[in-house]
């Protein structure tokens, strides 16, 4: 698949528009006083790193690239690697309504909309909230474990605008062991089986962890291609501070090291992650994280800085954008829990925006989404 030509050009043109000229609301920077006062924050000591950083190149052109939408935070799994279900397990029984979802679409404006959770096929309308992003002219990822997709599928349409995320961390026994119950790669297979059959576009998005064997990846793509499904997204996680088991997550040596061979792996497979980025993970080029081009929206409201960590909700866009300390995150800022962070929230941002740009890069891009 990679991305659909509409998307390609659709998401060039929105970031030529925001490049040239940026909501000016979106650039002030209010944090001074937030930053001091927020009780959360972790600032590497004697702050070493702050006089050797450049400023982020597109700090003062802030804009939003994929809403990661998350309704609820309830889930039938318990996933080893996920954070969410333990940092939000205070308010793991509440709901956004789909009015909030749509107004936090509407406030941010970013093209693509990845509703992710918790799992949102526990989302009781999510037919209607999927109908009204569409109606918006988004494109959405609905990502999901699968467990309910032949369940549900009927409350969806095909769409050439909403692609079904599958989360497979491996083939049968490892994927299994990863979301700690038996039989959920099986279920999740028939649901991409009867998702197909009935004419989705299905995408597989799939974390790398320090004990994955990258030749398995290989088998997984291999078996999903007689399916028939359309793409793969690939990351390595990350060991963030909700994560208790943080045995599993790699350093950034690690990281280079499992993707030294990545572009084999997407000489023979359609996957969704640019180029650039995969450059990043191979420890080729360096990019800066630009959390704010995948913000968070849930039941707290704005998650600040990222996708990953949080230091602060807040209850408009306007204010994450404007109160989060951004030069403080990222591998080049003070913040340790970034460190050893290449998600691609933080990161595949950066690569679509250009920064760090090399000649050639405009082709590689452009016969990336054409193949
Ligand atoms: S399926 Fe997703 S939300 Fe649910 S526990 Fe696993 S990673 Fe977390
Ligand atoms: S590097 Fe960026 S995406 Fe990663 S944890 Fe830090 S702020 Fe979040």
């Amino acid at each position: 698949m990679r991305f659909p030509l509409s998307l390609t050009a659709g998401m060039a043109g929105y970031i030529a528009k925001n490049k040239w000229r940026p909501k000016p609301e979106w650039q002030v920077n209010a944090v001074a006083e937030s930053g001091a006062a927020n009780p959360f924050r972790i600032v590497r000591s004697g702050g070493e790193r702050r006089g050797k950083r450049q400023p982020h190149p597109m700090i003062g052109k802030r804009f939003p690239l994929v809403l990661m939408l998350e309704p609820l935070h309830a889930c039938n799994l318990t996933c080893t690697g996920c954070g969410r279900i333990r940092e939000y397990e205070s308010t793991i029984t509440e709901r956004l309504s789909v009015a909030q979802c749509l107004q936090a679409s509407d406030e941010c404006g970013a093209p693509i909309v990845s509703i992710c959770g918790g799992e949102p096929l526990l989302y009781p309308e999510i037919g209607a909230l999927t109908t009204g992003l569409l109606e918006r002219n988004k494109h959405i990822y609905l990502c999901t474990n699968g467990m309910l997709m032949r369940k549900r599928l009927g409350e969806f349409r095909p769409h050439p605008r909403l692609f079904v995320n599958v989360h497979l961390d491996g083939m049968e026994k490892t994927h299994d062991r990863a979301v700690e119950r038996e039989g959920v790669f099986g279920e999740a297979i028939e649901g991409i089986r009867a998702a197909k059959e009935a004419g989705f576009k299905v995408c597989t998005n799939t974390t790398v962890y320090k004990e994955t064997d990258m030749r398995e990846i290989r088998e997984l793509f291999t078996f999903l291609r007689q399916l028939g499904v359309d793409g793969h997204m690939i990351a390595p996680g990350y060991g963030y501070s909700a994560v208790n088991d943080r045995e599993i997550f790699m350093t950034r040596d690690d990281v280079h090291e499992k993707f030294r061979d990545i572009d084999e792996i997407q000489k023979e497979f359609p996957l969704n992650n640019s180029p650039v980025y995969f450059d990043f993970l191979k420890g080729e080029r360096d990019l800066p994280c630009t959390a704010w081009g995948n913000p968070t929206y849930n039941v707290m409201g704005w998650k600040s800085p990222c996708y990953l960590i949080t230091d602060a909700h807040y209850r408009t866009f306007e204010e994450l954008m404007t109160r989060t300390p951004w030069q403080d995150y990222g591998h080049h800022g003070d913040d340790p829990r970034c460190e050893h962070c290449m998600m691609h929230c933080g990161f595949e941002p950066s690569a679509a925006l250009g920064i760090n740009a090399r000649f050639g890069d405009s082709v590689r891009l452009l016969s990336w989404a054409l193949r």
